[in-house]
């Protein structure tokens, strides 16, 4: 097994954006840590943050080492501007179809790579539905990873396959999620428009998507069984995945410079804010991030800096990067002077999974990305949730209704990062609802004990229960051997078998 060249050789195709990079470098290191060798396959300007993310084999805690390839990302022919190859460097949402044009094109510079290294086995995102068909060409595995957990695949199979919101009266009116367990409610102004267009181009991608997904070989889901049994089993038994929770991927961080250098480089020195933190009372932080793509406009910036100083309570702030001098429209006067004690702005990159980890840390106001949100949740803290559009709202509704460890802001409409501001008062009370009384003793206590069974979900080298994440004789790979029918052929398959 040891010989890099009997290694089972397994390509990664993460999507370009943070958010699915960075989990894919996570799954990639969970492979790697198991005798994989992984490859992981993106293009030239998104090649840094990889690197930087997977760290040098000697500086992290496993000694594991992950291999690039790259393949030119098509700009110019898609028409976008030359070294647009992240979706948070898009900077019109008209862009984002050229965005996906380009995605298209990139299968057959990743044939050629196939066609050149012979992988054992594809992993690629869920936007690569030609990935499936790409795999097979060459014989092998396609599986999906798509960075979403059970609870939002299952509610938007059943939104793209039974259009509830078609039969409502307004955008406001609530309406059960057709098929998914747990009576869960929606309004048509919660799902992206995009989403909603049977003509448009997401409803071809997502079609596609679905195909794709059904016709390969499984899905890696990034999440745990035990945090949603009832919509892991729903989305295997009634919507007919073959699946495998092997998350919270993020936890495969385990050393300090792993955490730290995840992503972009930091704004901040992880030392200054590791002090900073240290300072403070086990629990008495909120962080707040709203990910690696949301840019609020500056009158909500000035709501959110208005609804902290309100509520009195510690902060870390992260502000996506800001012009020095237009700071003074959204910065309220002396906003800084007067906060130095209680808060911290990192205005950039912030060190996301060192800051969530910190003790300090005891509440988290977020979008509800996929990632963000299982790492609150891996970190056993209550959120205030914040959703922007995507499978945000999906996310949110799993905090808050199922898990119960969330308080909502408020917001009612998908794409709110660009129109409906929330109000200070209302930051002001939902964060004070998840850091003070009762409530939030109750959330932090539930919250608490998620992040235990989110540790116990990754813990290596132990056999879990029967229906546990990785252990699961159901989402085990199962090889049938078939051996012809003589001692010479019979004792060595079984030989073979003990091996696998
Ligand atoms: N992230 C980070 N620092 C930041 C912003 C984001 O480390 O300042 C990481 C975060 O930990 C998460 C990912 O970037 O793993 C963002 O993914 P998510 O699904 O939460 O949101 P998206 O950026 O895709 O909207």
């Amino acid at each position: 097994m040891a010989c890099e060249n009997q290694k089972l050789h397994v390509f990664f195709l993460p999507f370009l954006a943070q958010g699915h990079m960075l989990p894919t470098v996570d799954l990639a290191r969970l492979f790697a840590a198991r005798g994989v060798k992984a490859t992981i396959v993106t293009t030239p300007h998104n090649l840094p943050i990889i690197s930087r993310t997977i760290g040098q084999p000697k500086t992290t805690s496993h000694n594991i080492i992950i291999n690039t390839l790259t393949i030119k990302f098509p700009s110019l022919e898609a028409g976008l501007p030359e070294g647009c190859e992240n979706a948070d460097t898009i900077t019109s949402p008209s862009l984002y179809p050229n965005f996906f044009r380009a995605i298209q094109l990139l299968q057959e510079p990743l044939e050629q790579l196939l066609l050149h290294h012979h992988p054992d086995c594809l992993i690629a995102n869920m936007f690569f539905p030609w990935a499936t068909d790409s795999a097979a060409k060459f014989g092998i595995p396609r599986i999906v990873f798509n960075g979403i957990g059970s609870f939002a695949l299952s509610a938007l199979e059943h939104m793209r396959l039974h259009k509830p919101y078609k039969n409502v009266s307004s955008d406001s009116e609530p309406f059960v999620i057709p098929s998914l367990p747990g009576e869960i409610k929606i309004t048509r102004m919660e799902i992206p428009e995009s989403f909603r267009d049977d003509n448009g181009q997401w409803a071809k991608i997502s079609e596609a998507m679905c195909e794709a997904e059904l016709k390969s070989f499984g899905v890696i889901v990034n999440s745990f069984y035990e945090l949603e049994q009832v919509y892991a089993d729903h989305y295997k038994n009634v919507l007919g995945r073959k699946t495998w929770h092997v998350g919270p991927v993020s936890l495969s961080n385990r050393d300090m410079k792993e955490k730290a250098n995840r992503g972009k480089e930091a704004s901040i020195d992880e030392q200054e804010c590791l002090k900073w933190l240290d300072s403070k009372q086990p629990d008495s932080v909120l962080y707040i991030s709203f990910g690696s793509m949301t840019n609020f406009p500056k009158p909500q910036l000035k709501e959110i800096a208005m609804g902290l100083e309100a509520s009195g309570q510690n902060f870390i702030w992260v502000v996506r990067s800001q012009k020095e001098e237009e700071e003074k429209e959204w910065l309220p006067e002396g906003f800084e002077k007067r906060m130095e004690e209680k808060g911290l702005i990192i205005r950039g990159w912030a060190p996301q999974l060192l800051i969530l980890d910190h003790e300090a840390v005891g509440g988290f106001v977020t979008h509800c990305g996929w990632n963000s949100t299982l790492e609150g949740i891996s970190a056993g803290v209550p959120m205030v949730t914040w959703p922007m559009g995507a499978d945000q709202f999906y996310n949110q509704k799993f905090v808050t209704q199922v898990l119960g460890i969330g308080v909502a802001v408020g917001v009612k409409k998908s794409g709110s990062s660009e129109g409906e501001s929330v109000e200070k008062e209302a930051i002001e009370n939902a964060v004070n609802k998840i850091m003070e009384g009762e409530e939030a003793i109750e959330m932090r206590n539930r919250a608490k004990k998620f992040g235990k069974m989110a540790k116990e979900a990754v813990k290596e080298g132990e056999l879990k229960n029967p229906n546990s994440s990785m252990a699961s004789g159901n989402q085990k790979l199962h090889i049938f051997l078939f051996p012809f029918l003589a001692q010479g052929h019979m004792l060595p398959m079984v030989d073979l078998a003990r091996l696998f």
